[in-house]
């Protein structure tokens, strides 16, 4: 099995944290539609006729192109792969592009899943982010949404600053009652040189408080769990039957085309990274040469890219994966490693699984950080 992203590099305007990559600027929308498609047809034959079981449409906001450019792109995967009878389709769209008319129209296309950037209810919090929606947009779209579509997933970030437990836990409820069944939530972080961080440096902003932030994600954990979710990995929470495939095969391993500037692919040996410039992509595309970087994965790259992988998920590191896929001295080091984490009552070992208990969750990049290999 195997999956296709497919990066949109443009986005409305820019949130004060974010730091993928994107452009303001629509001018270069063709072109850059069309490039997708011709490195999809120069890429054909890296799958080897595997399966390809999900299509993830990420960005950026995919949701700013048109239903259209989106079947097109869908199209030429479907020209030069090939796909399983029915893929997990997924569109990351924001609420001021979801109109009842759009919904209706994505509903008819082969999309099967919508990935909604909500991030809060709060209209104080929507601004201090610089998102491009208000809050009644969140909850018209989401109202109109679920109508016509069953898989959804919603998105929220906690630790915003200013944003007390009070109005988090009233964002979450605010979730549930769209009775959607799948929920991603991630901490709100300052990467450098984003406008969130200078304005913290500046003092407009106040900090984050990774004191608040942790008890925002127990309550989140505590809520969405007591309502049927399954937290099934650190930022993902679905009912049955909805993880997200997509997201799934990339915690297991799976090989994944990343399509698009600033796109990743994996293909448990070899990671590529694309060129993080739109016309620098273009124009390479339009030449037949792929704008990639490979970088082949040692050994300890595997084994750290699967503690830090596994560790994240309810699935937990095979302890007898980590022996037969890499050999009794990873196997020796990392149980040497976590016995200071089990001590502590932040790892512990479930039937020849190594896992995070509820103390060690929200610390878990860390701890996954010490029991990782040195090349
Ligand atoms: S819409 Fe998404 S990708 Fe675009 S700036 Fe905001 S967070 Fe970043």
């Amino acid at each position: 099995m195997a999956g296709i992203y497919i990066h949109i590099p443009f986005c409305k305007q820019a949130c004060h944290y974010c730091d993928f990559h994107f452009s303001t600027s629509l001018k270069k929308k063709d072109e850059l539609v069309n490039a997708l498609t011709k490195e999809l047809e120069l890429r054909k034959d890296e799958f080897n006729n595997t399966t390809v079981e999900t299509i993830y449409f990420g960005g950026g906001t995919p949701s700013l192109l048109s239903n259209d450019e989106l079947q097109f792109i869908i199209d030429a995967v479907y020209k030069n792969y090939k796909v399983s009878e029915n893929p997990e389709i997924t569109l990351e769209a924001n609420p001021d592009d979801l109109s009842k008319d759009r919904i209706i129209e994505l509903s008819k296309s082969r999309i099967n899943r919508l990935s909604i950037g909500i991030q809060s209810f709060f209209e104080d919090d929507l601004k201090l982010m610089n998102r491009a929606h208000n809050a009644n947009e969140a909850k018209t779209c989401l109202e109109e949404a679920t109508k016509h579509f069953d898989n959804i997933s919603l998105d929220l970030i906690y630790g915003i600053p200013g944003a007390s437990n009070e109005q988090w836990l009233k964002n979450i409820e605010m979730a549930l009652s769209f009775n959607v069944p799948h929920i991603s939530s991630y901490a709100l972080t300052v990467e450098p040189k984003t406008a969130l961080a200078s304005f913290i440096k500046k003092g407009v902003i106040e900090d984050v408080d990774d004191e608040q932030a942790h008890e925002q994600f127990h309550v989140l954990k505590e809520k969405l769990e007591a309502s049927g979710f399954v937290h099934y990995e650190l930022s993902n929470f679905g009912k049955d039957g909805y993880f997200s495939k997509n997201n799934s095969a990339y915690w297991q391993g799976k090989s994944y085309l990343g399509i698009g500037p600033s796109a990743h692919s994996f293909n448990g040996k070899q990671r590529g990274w694309n060129v993080k410039n739109n016309s620098k992509y273009i124009n390479a595309t339009a030449q037949n040469e792929l704008p990639i970087e490979i970088e082949t994965l040692t050994q300890t790259d595997q084994y750290n890219e699967y503690i830090m992988t596994g560790l994240r998920t309810i699935w937990g590191v095979s302890i007898k994966k980590v022996e037969e896929d890499f050999g009794i001295v990873f196997k020796d080091y990392l149980i040497e490693q976590s016995e200071v984490f089990i001590n502590q009552q932040l790892l512990y070992i479930d039937k020849a699984h190594l896992r995070v208990t509820k103390k060690g969750q929200f610390l878990c990049d860390g701890i996954a950080s010490e029991l990782f290999k040195i090349n």
